[in-house]
């Protein structure tokens, strides 16, 4: 068959094909356009979830009959006045959005400048042709209706999802516009109801907790770094206020809404200590770079970007979030516990009154504050001991506390109080001067032993009698021969034998693991990670891994303890930060304060 040139409106819905992929992205284009003219007020309307009619109206600068008539061909925009694609400071660009939009749908546009006597109105279906048209005077801005979306390509049509699926995306790019916008009234209606009208607000914390809600906004912590290579303000939840799905984080870079992994797999490292698996942080996150160090001209509809100093930007969002959330890492949501006795109250005593601020008491699933108080000549190695696979080194402070004496005579010598006995095999049980304490034995020896590995200065290496040497790819070796110091700094003395072997000659202590399977575990991290150099990212990955093998080695529930141990336990806790988590980030203990325990039994 000969080479033809293909009709400028095939080429345009060849490209409608990248820009265009559902309603949503319709919004998102003409949205963009709306601020991208300076509009303060954008409404959004849409019907049958956008598969009939989307509309979009702004108050912005409008268009006259010559702009108007040459938005809807391809690559024509005003936006790029040098031509210079290194420094975009609008949403728009390419000049392509509105001929992609019209050439697979039917698009009506009216637009008014201010100061004029008419407005203009372009007609367009299908990208054949079109008609113009002058209406009458209006206040300025514009007015775009696309009907009938991908009737002129009906094989994207069926593509399309149920319209509950479709609205729900039609929604949430609303609202992420919105909350990259505060400046600028949102109003989105389906059918003819209103699914969210926001008022314009100079309090970028306003339009968080208007998207947000403010029951989230409550379990937030506010985010503000600054380092060489961005700055990072916003919010995000506390580790305990996580969420079933992906779908609350939103992340703005230079106030583009964008998704991206490897940002996310940056969230998810700073998260991943304190959350467990398969649940997600909330979190709303503005990252400014300078324009010259990203690209935005990598995706059709510009959802991604990418960054020149990527490993920087990786380094400081981690850093920024977790010095947001390290206030509230070693403690976790207080009003789990609290909520967990008002239902006990509520179903046994229907007649109590919750009024009179008991509410606020404060039911903690708390450690205490890694500074707060000096350990009792007990270390976080005694807790060890009882992995087994470290010698016994200390005497134990409660030892010699029979009995008789009463277990609570140390009652107060550390934040958790002293050990009443086991429940279930499971559950240490401690009181302190005010409050029942309960801990899971195992997530707490478990992020002992993890915190163990994360701490430098304590790890604990096992030398092997003879190198163990394995054969891998010579890409590999040359990585870990790169990265030879930071490796052993985590405990792992591995080096080059030769182009395609390596020789193990130490591994982190504790790990009840043979050397060949937990190298090459970490040599998959390393080789999935891909990135430049050995980053933090990488290192989280790895330590991660330990703590699944000190997992696997700590306390399992339902092993009976003696006193003294579960004394070591309650001791090593309070010494250490990040207590209040298991590695998977369910609570390793729960605090239930005295008060709330008389109301139990109605004696408050
Ligand atoms: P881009 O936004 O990349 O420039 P579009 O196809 O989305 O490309 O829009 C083409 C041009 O039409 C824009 O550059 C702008 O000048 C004009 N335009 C589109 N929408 C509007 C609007 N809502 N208000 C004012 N001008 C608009
Ligand atoms: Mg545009």
């Amino acid at each position: 068959m000969p080479i033809v040139r293909l009709p400028q409106n095939v080429i345009n819905q060849i490209a409608a094909g990248e820009v265009v992929e559902r309603p949503a992205s319709v919004i998102k284009e003409l949205v963009e356009n709306a601020l991208d003219s300076g509009a303060d007020q954008i409404d959004i309307q849409v019907r049958n979830a956008g598969k009939t009619m989307i509309c979009v109206r702004d108050n912005g600068s409008g268009m006259d009959k010559e702009d108007l008539t040459l938005s809807v061909e391809r690559h024509t925009t005003s936006k790029l006045t040098d031509f210079d694609l290194s420094d975009i400071s609008t949403f728009g660009f390419r000049g392509e959005a509105l001929a992609t939009i019209s050439s697979v749908s039917r698009m009506s546009i009216k637009s008014w400048r201010e100061h004029r006597e008419n407005g203009w109105q372009l007609d367009i279906a299908g990208g054949e042709g079109f008609s113009l048209n002058p209406i009458a005077h209006g206040a300025k801005g514009t007015y775009v209706e696309i009907s009938d979306l991908f009737f002129a390509t009906p094989a994207r049509l069926k593509f399309l999802k149920s319209n509950a699926t479709e609205l729900a995306q039609c929604v949430d790019i609303s609202r992420r516009l919105a909350l990259a916008n505060h400046n600028v009234g949102f109003k989105l209606a389906s059918e003819n109801s209103v699914s969210f009208d926001f008022a314009q607000t100079d309090k970028v914390e306003q339009r968080i907790k208007d998207v947000l809600g403010k029951q989230d906004i409550g379990d937030m912590c506010s985010v503000d770094f600054t380092s060489s290579a961005c700055k990072i303000s916003g919010f995000c939840s506390v580790p305990t206020a996580n969420s079933a799905t992906v779908t609350h984080q939103y992340i703005f870079v230079n106030g583009r809404t964008i998704k991206d992994k490897f940002l996310t797999s940056a969230i998810n490292v700073a998260y991943r200590e304190l959350i467990p698996m398969g649940r997600y942080a909330r979190l709303a996150l503005f990252i400014e770079i300078n324009p010259s160090d990203l690209d935005v001209n990598v995706h059709p509809a510009k959802t991604e970007v990418r960054f020149r100093r990527s490993n920087d930007i990786r380094e400081a969002l981690v850093q920024a979030l977790k010095s947001a959330i390290a206030p509230y890492s070693s403690q976790t949501s207080s009003s789990l516990g609290h909520g967990f006795i008002n239902k006990i109250v509520k179903k046994t005593v229907p007649n109590v009154s919750h009024t009179n601020g008991k509410e606020n008491i404060d039911f903690e699933y708390s450690a205490p504050s890694p500074n707060g108080f000096v350990l009792n000549d007990i270390s976080i190695d005694e807790a060890v001991v009882y992995n087994g696979n470290v010698a016994r080194k200390a005497t134990i402070a409660t030892q010699k506390t029979t009995r008789d004496e009463g277990l609570f005579a140390d009652i107060s010598s550390t934040p958790l109080g002293s050990v009443l006995g086991q429940l279930f095999g499971r559950y240490i049980l401690a009181q302190t001067e005010d409050a029942l304490v309960i801990v899971d034995q195992h997530a707490v020896h478990e992020r002992l032993l993890y915190e163990r590995f994360k701490d430098k200065r304590r790890l604990n290496v096992q030398q092997l009698l003879t190198p163990e040497v394995i054969e891998t790819e010579s890409e590999l070796v040359a990585l870990v021969e790169e990265n030879k110091s930071e490796l052993a700094a985590l405990g792992f003395g591995i080096e080059k034998l030769d182009e395609n072997h390596l020789a193990v000659r130490y591994m982190p202590a504790d790990t009840s693991c043979d050397v060949r399977t937990l190298v090459d575990d970490i040599l998959v991290i390393i080789k999935d990670e891909k990135t430049e150099s050995f980053d933090q990212v990488l290192q989280e990955k790895i330590l991660r891994k330990l703590a699944t093998l000190a997992c696997h080695s700590s306390i399992k529930g339902g092993q009976y303890l003696s006193a003294e141990r579960m004394d070591v336990i309650l001791r090593s806790i309070s010494s250490n930060r990040n207590m209040g988590q298991c590695n998977h980030g369910r609570p390793s203990f729960v605090k239930i304060f005295s008060q709330d325990i008389e109301r139990l039994f109605l004696r408050q």
